[in-house]
């Protein structure tokens, strides 16, 4: 193995760029020529190719976004797409590909090691942290530590107006995001797509928090429970309550990396160069118990990540 390619695809978060400059850096160390692939599969089909080397991951490990920017690409998904993108990377010398992004991403990436028997490694880089078999992807603890910093935010202003609040939070369909924040948070209520939640439970707490003299809350919802309007004007209705609604959106998804993600994305990163140098392919980087492994591509596209429950209730017991 001479020269390799790394792109990231689909939606971009934040630690992309220190795990791009972890496999060139390791890489380039490693004696390996190293190809930025522009725009993720759509860049691997139309050729878009950009010779990296130390300098050009300078200055980026404190970014969010990706330098080699990222796309979703329909072409790719076709057997001529492919083709075309197979085509590209020998004319370019190119023998392994290393594919930072999510699920959507490495089911692609397997196909298209399956036809044209090109050597894949992937990196998990997702806010949403939805990708079974790894504890962690990156750009998820710089999405919770963001909304953590907006709940404490409102929180003040929910407190000085004696206000509810419901904040929508972003996770797709899977609420980790809304987890981990929400009981960092202090949230009041929880909801996540996981667990089934009751609005006349939610309301009953709000009720036994104003008898004991709580007059502000704060509810978190994931986007894949429900949508935050309709949960505000439901509270709002059935309570009276001065309830506002905040859908925090795409900052979610932006900002410079948290030193977790960084370390993490440097670490993946490093040993997806080791991997693809030694031969391997079809596998992606995983974090299980603060080790990192390499897990195969089906792992992470069969199994459903599972919430833990524990988190949950405890989130609950310490609301109450
Ligand atoms: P995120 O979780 O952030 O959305 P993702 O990697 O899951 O990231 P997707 O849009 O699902 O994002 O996938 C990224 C790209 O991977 C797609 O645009 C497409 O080019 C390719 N891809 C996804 N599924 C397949 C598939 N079944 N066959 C071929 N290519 C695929």
């Amino acid at each position: 193995m001479k020269r390799i390619g790394v792109l990231t695809s689909g939606g971009d978060a934040p630690g992309m760029n220190a795990a791009i400059r972890a496999v060139v850096r390791k890489g380039i160390f490693e004696g390996l020529e190293v190809v930025g692939i522009k725009r993720g599969y759509a860049g691997l089909i139309n050729g878009e190719f950009v010779d990296m080397n130390l300098g050009s991951v300078a200055d980026i490990i404190q970014r969010g976004g990706t330098i080699l920017r990222t796309a979703r690409s329909e072409e790719f998904r076709t057997v001529e797409g492919r083709r075309r993108a197979y085509a590209n990377m020998q004319e370019q010398g190119i023998e392994g590909l290393i594919v930072i992004g999510g699920d959507g991403s490495f089911r692609g990436a397997q196909i298209f090691s399956q036809e044209h028997g090109v050597k894949v490694i992937g990196i998990p880089g997702t806010i949403d942290n939805d990708i079974p078999c790894s504890d962690y992807s990156i750009g998820f603890d710089t999405s919770v530590n963001t909304v953590v910093d907006a709940i404490n935010k409102i929180r003040d202003t929910a407190t000085s107006h004696e206000r509810t609040y419901v904040i929508e939070v972003m996770g797709r369909h899977a609420g980790y995001i809304a987890l981990e924040a929400g009981l960092a948070g202090g949230a009041e209520s929880i909801l996540i797509p996981e667990i089934p939640f009751s609005i006349d439970e939610i309301i009953e707490k709000l009720h036994r928090g104003q008898k004991r003299g709580k007059l502000h809350s704060i509810i978190v919802v994931a986007e894949g429970a429900a949508s935050g309007i309709e949960i505000g004007k439901q509270i709002k209705e059935k309570t009276g309550f001065d309830t506002k609604v905040t859908i925090l959106g795409h900052l979610q998804r932006g900002g410079t990396p948290t030193a977790f993600d960084r370390v993490l994305a440097s670490r993946m990163g490093a040993l997806a160069v080791d991997l693809i140098k030694a031969g391997e392919s079809g596998k992606m980087i995983a974090r299980q118990h603060n080790d990192l492994v390499a897990v195969d591509f089906d792992c992470a596209l069969s199994e459903k990540r599972t919430i833990d429950h524990s988190v949950y209730e405890l989130a609950g017991i310490l609301a109450i």
